[in-house]
């Protein structure tokens, strides 16, 4: 299936992000909706931020710019945002009843031969799936958080996603200059957070026992392990929420082993959340 007009639910971190490779890469008209004038109009302009920094560096001119900004339309009305997209792509909170409810509300209003995916992070594509009336027209797509810089997308298969919808991904993230990898078993947290959530957990740990300062397990790894972030600064940028979500998710659907520490849930309480409230494990305020 041909994708021409995609829409982007959710302004925020990812959707942004999403939203704006949509029309500078893969060069599709884009419709991004969110539910506060506010909320659209900061990822408008975190978009053009990160459209001003690709036009310094020099990958990008002033014309694309333009071009890029002429075809993201943000609006807060649903059923201008999905009317006539071939591509829905689902970028809300990490909550599964949110998210369930958008994803009916969506199917309702959506052409019926248009394709549904959500970029959640670890929610079970099939449960997402069956808030809708076209499960095999459903699939996870899973991007990176920048998306406008990070290579990768995984593509998640659900119980009854079609051979054909996963192609038509396929052909989407090719557009988007993405590498992508097919998840062929819908399970909580894929490839990437099945490994790295656990990981940074263990690091919330280390802190919550006072075996390491933060900065120390930031070191330990980044030299002992060649990352090129520690996995506290990661989880900063990632979103203490968000990782929590991960973790429980990981819990109910796989394994208790995968408890969340009760420092990231205390954090998370506290308003803690990391560069996206100011303050996480380090004062992004200053920085
Ligand atoms: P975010 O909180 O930054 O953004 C979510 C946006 O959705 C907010 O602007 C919110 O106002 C908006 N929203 C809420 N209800 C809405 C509705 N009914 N219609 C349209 N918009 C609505 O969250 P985020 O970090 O961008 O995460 C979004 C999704 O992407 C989550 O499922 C998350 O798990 C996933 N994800 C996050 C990351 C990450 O690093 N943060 C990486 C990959 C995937």
């Amino acid at each position: 299936m041909e994708i021409r007009k995609v829409a982007v639910l959710g302004a925020g971190l990812m959707g942004h992000g999403i939203a704006q490779v949509a029309a500078q890469v893969a060069k599709y008209d884009v419709y991004l909706r969110d539910i506060k004038q506010e909320f659209l109009d900061k990822g408008m302009s975190m978009i053009n931020n990160s459209l001003q920094i690709f036009l310094k560096k020099g990958t990008i001119t002033e014309n694309e710019v333009k071009e890029t900004l002429a075809r993201i339309h943000p609006t807060l009305d649903l059923r201008e945002t999905v009317a006539d997209a071939d591509l829905i792509i689902e970028a809300v909170p990490e909550n599964l009843k949110l998210k369930k409810e958008i994803l009916s509300e969506v199917d309702k209003l959506a052409k019926p031969d248009a394709v549904l995916a959500s970029n959640t992070s670890s929610i079970s594509i099939t449960e997402l799936a069956s808030a809708t009336t076209r499960p095999e027209k459903f699939c996870g797509v899973h991007f990176f958080n920048p998306p406008q810089l990070m290579k990768l997308i995984e593509i998640i298969r659900g119980a009854k996603t079609s051979d054909e919808t996963i192609s038509t991904i396929v052909e989407v993230a090719n557009k988007m200059q993405k590498e992508s990898v097919i998840v062929k078993k819908d399970c909580a947290g894929f490839i990437v957070n099945r490994i790295l959530v656990p990981a940074l957990n263990e690091a919330v740990s280390l802190v919550w026992e006072g075996i390491a300062e933060p900065e120390d397990i930031d070191k330990a790894i980044k030299l002992g392990l060649n990352w090129p972030m520690g996995p506290i600064t990661l989880l900063d940028y990632l979103g203490l929420d968000t990782t929590l979500s991960i973790a429980e998710v990981l819990q109910n659907d796989l394994d208790p082993k995968y408890r969340p520490c009760p420092l990231l849930r205390q954090m998370v309480r506290a308003g803690l959340w990391g560069r996206k409230t100011g303050k996480g494990f380090y004062d992004w305020t200053k920085k």
